[in-house]
């Protein structure tokens, strides 16, 4: 059997698979589901639509045998979706898969990190975008205290889900003023910072230019206080662009997609929760694989569909962002959906 991954239009080899559970979440981050739009009476998906543990196993069993061998479970909250430690026993039995890592929200933590660790995770990223009480909870919909994140990180660590990323976001006038005690923070705890240019993704977070705050400038201003230098990327396709603080006290990754696109390397491909494949977080439509896998499709059927999208891959949507353009594009995917 051939087994180098497959590639697309530019080249690019299929590497990494995120998988989004679910579109649910129990925070309302104004830059991924404000409140004012994900309501009471918004419909998420029902349990019909959203794929079985079975069916994403199946799937992601063919996608890694197609070259993917990092595997990071997202969502929509992934530890609102029931029992999801099972579908890590189960993933965790394919063969291939190098690295198993998830990335939430923080807030059930407490109660779930041990599980997560047993059934075979490798690491964990945390989301949180300010130790500020009130910028944080304004960020996340006013859903939750910081000291809640803070205490499911704890909870990770002591469950070896180590080294722990902790994901910020960063909005200009929001929490920029906050960068550099989160730095602080992340350094003395030994967790690799992670900040997030505010990205234009989905049709709902209002996205101006003048809200992002670019990752150069992040990294001025804490270089201003505790002095960082250069470390690049870690593999080609890696997203963050690192800094090492000079000091030897750990290091900052900046996730530079809107100042600094990488779309060159981009190796992922994501599987929403409904069963659909998309080849960039940009993207309007996906691949339906849900209809074929239900209809009784082989597992050779499902990989040629697979083959064929990725084939026809010609996404690059950040390095194009700012070219002018007389079409409308159609709407684009939800964050909350493909999970980032
Ligand atoms: N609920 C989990 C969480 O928040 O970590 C996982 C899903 S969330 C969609 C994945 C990551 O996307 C989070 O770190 C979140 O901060 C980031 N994100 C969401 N909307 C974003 C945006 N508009 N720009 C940049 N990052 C965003
Ligand atoms: Fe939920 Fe994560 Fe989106 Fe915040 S970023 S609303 S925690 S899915
Ligand atoms: Fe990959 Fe699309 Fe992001 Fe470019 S814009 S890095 S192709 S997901």
């Amino acid at each position: 059997m051939d087994d180098s991954p497959i590639r697309d239009t530019f080249h690019r080899p299929l590497r990494d698979l995120r998988i989004s559970v679910t579109d649910r979440c129990n925070f309302r981050c104004t830059y991924c589901m404000p409140a004012e739009i994900f309501g009471e009476s918004y419909q998420f998906l029902s349990k019909a639509q959203v794929l079985s543990f079975e069916e994403i196993t199946r799937l992601t069993r063919i996608i890694v045998r197609l070259g993917a061998v990092k595997v990071r479970i997202t969502g929509g909250e992934p530890l609102v979706r029931q029992e999801l430690e099972k579908l890590l026993v189960m993933l965790r039995q394919i063969d291939g898969v190098d690295d198993l890592t998830l990335t939430t929200n923080g807030y059930y933590l407490p109660q779930k990190a041990q599980a997560l660790k047993d059934a075979g995770l490798n690491r964990i990223t945390v989301s949180l975008d300010s130790l500020d009480e009130t910028v944080f909870r304004h960020m996340n919909g006013n859903r939750s205290s910081v000291q809640k994140v803070l205490d499911g990180i704890t909870a990770a660590e002591q469950a070896g889900l180590s080294p722990i990323k902790i994901n910020a976001v960063v909005q200009r006038g929001v929490n920029d003023h906050t960068v550099v005690d989160l730095a602080r923070w992340a350094k003395d705890k030994g967790y690799i910072l992670r900040f997030i240019e505010y990205m234009d993704v989905g049709n709902r977070n209002g996205w101006r230019m003048d809200d992002v705050v670019p990752a150069k400038e992040i990294v001025e201003r804490i270089h201003a206080v505790m002095p960082l230098e250069e470390a690049g990327r870690s593999y080609k396709s890696e997203v963050a662009l690192r800094y090492r603080y000079a000091d030897g006290g750990g290091e900052i990754g900046l996730i530079a997609s809107v100042t600094m696109p990488f779309c060159g390397a981009c190796s992922r491909m994501r599987l929403s929760p409904e069963g659909q494949i998309f080849t960039c977080l940009f993207a309007s439509q996906g691949t339906d694989l849900r209809d074929p896998l239900r209809a009784g499709a082989s597992d050779d059927d499902i990989e040629q569909i697979i083959r064929r999208t990725w084939g026809e891959r010609v996404d690059r949507y950040s390095e194009l962002r700012f070219l002018e353009t007389d079409t409308p594009r159609d709407p684009k995917v939800e964050m909350y959906h493909i999970g980032g």
